[in-house]
Formats: C-alpha cells, structure tokens, sequence
C-alpha cells in the first residue's frame, strides 16, 4: 500500500530525530503534524522545508507534560487531515545525576514527557486507526529501554515502561490492521545528548571528550554515532506492508550496544 496522503503525527519534532523522521515521511509523501518547543522562525522554516516535500505540514505546539494539550493536539490533526494513520511518539528530555541528588520535578518530568505522553496520544489517535482499519504506531525509546547506565534512573524507567506499552498495544490491535514497534536507538548526536555530555562529564568526573569516547561510544560497537536518517529510515521501514507482521518488538539502532 503506498503511503502517499496519509498523515504522521510526531511528538517531538522541531529538532533531532523527530524532526529527521519529519523529513524522512515527508520524502515519501506523508502529511506531518509537527510538535515540540523551539524558535518560532526555526520552527517555520523547518515547516517550509517539510512542505517543499509536495506534502501538507501542521504545527501544534502542545506540551507534552499536559495531557487536554495531547488530546487537542490528536484532534487538531485529524480535524485538519481526517486521521492519525501514522503516530511517532519521540518527545523526550534528560538528566544525569545521581538517583539520591535526583531533583523531584526533573523526575517527574521525564517520567511524563518520555512515558505518559504516549499513553495520552495512543488513548486519543487510536479510535481513528481502527475505524480506518489501518495504522502504524512507532516509539522511539532507546538502548535505555532494553538496558540500564547509572545516573539516569528517570530516563530508564520512562524507557524501560514504553517498552511495556509499546508491547501491550500490540496486542490490544493486532487484528486491526495497526502495528506498534519501539525503536530503540544508540546514541545519535542531536541537542539531547550534547546537552548531557557536560552533564556527565560532571557526574564522572571526566572531560568531555573523554564522556564521548569513554562512555557513549565505549558502549557502541561501530564507533559511530547513529544518525537522524538512519532512524527516519527505519520508522519508514515499520510503516510499510514489508513490516506488517512486525509488531510488539524493540528494534535496536545501536551499532552492536545491546548485543554485547
Ligand atoms: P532533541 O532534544 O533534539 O529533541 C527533543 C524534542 O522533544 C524537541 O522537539 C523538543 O522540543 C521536544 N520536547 C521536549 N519537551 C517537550 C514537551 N514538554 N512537549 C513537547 N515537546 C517537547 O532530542 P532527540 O535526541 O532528538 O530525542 C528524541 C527522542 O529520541 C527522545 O525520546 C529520546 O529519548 C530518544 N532517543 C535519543 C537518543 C540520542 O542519542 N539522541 C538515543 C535514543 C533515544
């Protein structure tokens, strides 16, 4: 079935992955509700680039943390598209210190921007992909889904719980045409992970350099950072007929992290 005309939204999307799946839909014809914080020209002009792809392009700026922003947000897009055919839960933050150091309000909203919001976008875009008979939900967790590193307790948690989630959707709609997969990706150099390196270059006690070597690519195989298209590339792959009887699963992009 081609995707063309069918409609993704993406949490998440004014930077890093989210916005390289953005693209990454786009270049195969997908409509893309786009989301997240940032500069507004930034976000317009990214917005343009989208629409440059001859698709339609929405922004909704909905807060992750705020579950009637969520809901009005599934509404907007299928309002203005007729339906979330295809629905990408990345928004995420972080923070790395110790669990006893571990400020309550960073806790919690990691827990609810990288965890709960997804339970609120599946609640409310899920009636539409089953009328429709057809739909495709993709969570992009993380290696910290399938495995742990100290200091990032809340991110874990949140990660290790989507893996829950993105299993017991699968369930819920495996005769309905609708797929639910995690994509579990290494580390991919977006604002997420340079904004960490300083971060744990503090909790260990380690230059910043030594953070990248020593720790995020000491966990990855190939040496390399994972890229945004790499990750677009396989979200695209779990929307086509190709992937229709793959659901439920963790797909680790991660040059090798979770194998060893
Ligand atoms: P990023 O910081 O570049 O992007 C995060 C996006 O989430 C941005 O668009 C931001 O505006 C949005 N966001 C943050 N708080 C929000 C809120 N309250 N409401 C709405 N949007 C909000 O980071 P990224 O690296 O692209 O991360 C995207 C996802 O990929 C996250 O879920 C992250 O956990 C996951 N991930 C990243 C890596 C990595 O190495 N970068 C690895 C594995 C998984």
């Amino acid at each position: 079935m081609s995707l063309k005309g069918k409609t993704a939204l993406i949490t998440g999307s004014t930077s890093g992955i989210g916005l390289g799946i953005a693209k990454g839909l786009a270049d195969a014809g997908i409509n893309i509700v786009m989301n997240g914080f940032g500069d507004a020209d930034v976000i317009e002009d990214n917005k343009k680039d989208i629409e440059d792809r001859s698709v339609k392009c929405i922004y909704n700026g909905a807060d992750m943390t705020k579950p009637d922003e969520i809901e009005a947000l599934v509404k907007e897009a299928e309002d203005t598209f007729g339906n979330v055919d295809i629905l990408v839960n990345n928004a995420g933050i972080q923070n790395v210190q110790p669990i006893d150091e571990f400020p309550p309000e960073k806790w919690n909203a990691i827990i609810d921007i990288n965890m709960n919001s997804s339970f609120h976008t599946i609640k409310h875009a899920l009636p539409k992909m089953k009328a429709a008979g057809w739909g495709r939900v993709i969570n992009i967790v993380s290696a910290h889904g399938l495995v742990a590193s100290p200091y990032k307790s809340a991110y874990v948690t949140a990660k290790h719980g989507m893996m829950g989630m993105t299993k017991t959707v699968a369930l819920e709609v495996a005769q309905q045409n609708i797929t639910c997969n995690a994509i579990c990706p290494g580390y991919v150099y977006t604002k997420l992970v340079e904004n960490q390196v300083a971060d744990t270059a503090k909790a260990r006690n380690m230059t910043e350099d030594e953070v990248k070597r020593d720790v995020l690519l000491a966990a990855q195989w190939t040496k390399k950072f994972v890229t945004v298209e790499q990750v677009a590339g396989v979200a695209l792959f779990l929307c086509s007929d190709s992937a229709e009887n793959i659901t439920g699963i963790a797909l680790p992009v991660d040059g090798g992290w979770t194998a060893a």
